[in-house]
């Protein structure tokens, strides 16, 4: 199983456990999250990203979408958004 570097999070989440990170994630203490407006502007850019598979996983930074755009310091690595 490949794990991000960073978070330790599986790369490859089927949808069920990409909503679970998601409400892991935005129940954390002290995460400032960016606005509902602000990620769905994010991952439209994603979703059009070739980099993106699997339809959650950044390939440059292995990053689950779903999760590293709702965060307020998230960034794209290729500085898409
Ligand atoms: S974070 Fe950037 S490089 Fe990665 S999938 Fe999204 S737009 Fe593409």
């Amino acid at each position: 199983m490949r794990k991000c570097k960073r978070c330790g999070l599986k790369t490859v989440l089927n949808e069920e456990e990409i909503n679970k990170a998601v409400e892991q994630v935005t129940r954390m203490k002290g995460v400032r999250l960016a606005s509902e407006e602000e990620f769905k502007n994010r991952f439209a850019v994603c979703a059009e990203c070739e980099k993106l598979e699997y339809g959650s996983t950044c390939m440059l930074c292995g990053c689950i979408m779903q999760v590293r755009a709702r965060l307020a310091d998230g960034k794209c690595p290729a500085k898409k958004w």
